[in-house]
């Protein structure tokens, strides 16, 4: 008997040489070809669907699946899934689009859907997440020494989800690295803003930077917009009920702040 052997690449090639097999693989693994009605059901020729021979009803194999409504190839699909199946460390689209010689815009789109179709939720923001730090409390004065005294905070957001924020010890790269790996899904694509400290720090992530100093501040769905409004809205009510922020108070590690209003800026 033929020893078993770790499946590979060679092996889905083999079992899954063409979309047509891929679609019966499908078919089979969701219905049963024998029809309620004593018919059974057959592969319309060039189409996504199935056919019963007796009550003419149709069935496609990829309705309600990751698969529907893709351009994508199943080949390709069922070649990203076990590649990503096979990766301890997670993939990222950037890796997946050389993998598998496919646009990056369909490798994220593959993996977003993988992703969720596994139900991978530990919690962490995933997608598009912007990120930033707020230097919030003391006397708004920017010379060094007052600078010391603000609170650090370190937030991000889901494009569309919710965010997390928490105050932190200082700005550093390890702070970032720190944040990110509590709360940000690595391979999330990551928006932020062009500061140096998450050069190393973001590593794993998919970052995409605006230039604020020279003014950029959108760069089609590159911004910090929604992060922005976050923090501006946390320093509006700090101003307005004149609170002065105590590092203590607000230490309460995470602030689970839900932030999905009409205004947000999706794209
Ligand atoms: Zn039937």
């Amino acid at each position: 008997m033929k020893r078993e052997q770790r499946y590979g690449i060679k092996s889905l090639a083999k079992d899954f040489p063409n979309d047509d097999v891929c679609l019966d693989f499908l078919f089979d693994a969701q219905h049963t070809r024998q029809c309620s009605c004593g018919g059974s059901y057959k592969r319309i020729a060039g189409r996504k669907q199935y056919q019963c021979s007796k009550c003419r009803f149709q069935i496609a194999p990829t309705a309600g699946t990751i698969f529907h409504k893709s351009d994508t190839p199943l080949t390709v699909w069922f070649a990203a899934i076990l590649s990503f199946s096979s990766s301890k460390s997670g993939k990222s689209a950037k890796e997946l689009e050389r993998e598998l010689e496919v646009t990056y815009k369909t490798a994220w789109r593959m993996l977003h859907l993988i992703r969720k179709a596994l139900g991978q939720n530990n919690g962490k923001l995933k997608g598009i997440v912007e990120m930033d730090t707020g230097y919030l409390g003391g006397i708004s004065n920017r010379t060094k020494g007052v600078m010391k005294n603000k609170t650090v905070v370190m937030a991000a957001k889901e494009r569309g989800g919710n965010i997390r924020a928490q105050v932190v010890a200082d700005s550093t790269a390890q702070a970032h690295r720190e944040f990110l790996a509590e709360y940000v899904e690595p391979a999330s694509f990551l928006m932020t803003d062009q500061t140096n400290r998450l050069e190393k720090a973001a590593k794993g992530y998919e970052r995409h930077t605006v230039n604020h100093s020279k003014g950029e501040h959108v760069r089609g769905a590159v911004h910090v917009n929604n992060i922005e409004a976050f923090f501006a809205h946390v320093k509006r009510s700090v101003k307005g009920t004149h609170k002065i922020i105590s590092r203590e108070s607000q230490n309460s590690s995470t602030v689970h702040y839900s932030h999905q209003t009409q205004k947000e800026h999706v794209q």
